[in-house]
């Protein structure tokens, strides 16, 4: 049965959120959004864009394996998607899988809504939907690049933080959350000969990060970033150069390329309460680099 998302009073049995026995305001969810199964513990919702492939579909499998219900969203890799959702449910999660371009504000707007009625009420967001284009240099590129660049990682990014803010924040009448943002050391390197128009998106995207984390510090939401390196994910083939991480692995100080799961890793812990006092901060995941 979907969640009504109407707001009602629970009665807490031990439960964190609850704060162990009292009654407090919350979602009426009828499928257990608040609880786990064995109904001690609260649940955890979390949409991850671009969860079809590499760093998302990592984490969405970790973030499941760890309690979490996933919405994995994707672009146009509906196999892919379907893969990682199956995986999940094989291993007794729960996960749906949603079409939506996060470049698109109708889109965003069905994905959450998709969330909010298969799920429930959303508690965690990983911005994580990314893409480059083929290495040049700055000359070379024109201005229907530039958007598009922009618009998947910088106006996809804003969009869904939005969404999640409006769900999760209790100035919204939500009950908190974390959204992570997956940024690049490219905002710091510059991506020189490359992709610089990708590394000037990613450094909004640390922006975001620093301004929407002190916006909604006070409303139950922590926003924090990671900073990949050169992992071994197929956005290297998308810039033309499939064999990427061989050819920098030399630069890395750890001498190789970092695997999603690596990343998927920080990722989840930023989520976690164990990071529970850690907001607007940057977590480089890159061997050194
Ligand atoms: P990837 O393997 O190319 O996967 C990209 C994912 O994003 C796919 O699931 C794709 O969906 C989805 N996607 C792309 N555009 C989208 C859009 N407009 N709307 C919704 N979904 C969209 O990429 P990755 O290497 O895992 O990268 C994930 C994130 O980490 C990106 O933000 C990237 O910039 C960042 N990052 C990666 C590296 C690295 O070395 N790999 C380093 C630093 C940062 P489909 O499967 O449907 O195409």
């Amino acid at each position: 049965m979907a969640p009504t998302n109407r707001r009602v009073r629970f009665e807490g049995m031990g439960c964190v959120r609850c704060q162990g026995g009292t009654v407090v305001e919350g979602w009426n969810v009828s499928d257990q959004a608040w609880h786990d199964a064995a109904g001690d513990r609260p649940a955890v919702i979390a949409i991850v864009t671009g969860g079809s492939r590499g760093i998302g579909a990592a984490t969405a499998m970790l973030a499941a394996s760890r309690g979490y219900a996933v919405c994995v969203n994707y672009l146009r890799n509906a196999t892919a998607a379907d893969a990682v959702v199956a995986a999940i449910q094989q291993a007794g999660g729960r996960a749906i899988a949603v079409q939506a371009d996060v470049a698109v504000e109708a889109d965003v707007m069905r994905l959450f809504e998709a969330c909010d009625a298969g799920l429930g009420p959303l508690t965690a967001l990983v911005n994580n939907a990314g893409i480059l284009e083929t290495q040049r240099r700055v000359e070379a590129m024109d201005a229907a690049r530039l958007h598009r660049i922009f618009a998947a990682n910088v106006t996809g990014a804003f969009l869904c933080a939005r969404e999640a803010v409006k769900r999760m924040s209790t100035r919204h009448g939500g009950s908190g959350g974390a959204i992570v943002n997956l940024s690049s050391r490219a905002s710091v390197l510059g991506s020189p000969n490359e992709y610089v128009d990708y590394a000037a998106s990613k450094a909004a995207v640390d922006t975001l990060t620093i301004g929407l984390a002190q916006e909604v510090a006070q409303e139950g939401i922590r926003v924090n970033a990671v900073r990949a390196g050169i992992i071994d994910t197929d956005i290297h083939a998308s810039g033309g150069e499939p064999g990427r991480v061989d050819r920098l692995k030399a630069s890395v100080p750890m001498r190789r390329g970092g695997t999603a799961e690596e990343v998927a890793k920080a990722v989840l812990w930023l989520l976690s309460d164990e990071a529970s006092f850690t907001t607007g901060a940057f977590l480089d995941v890159s061997g050194g680099r």
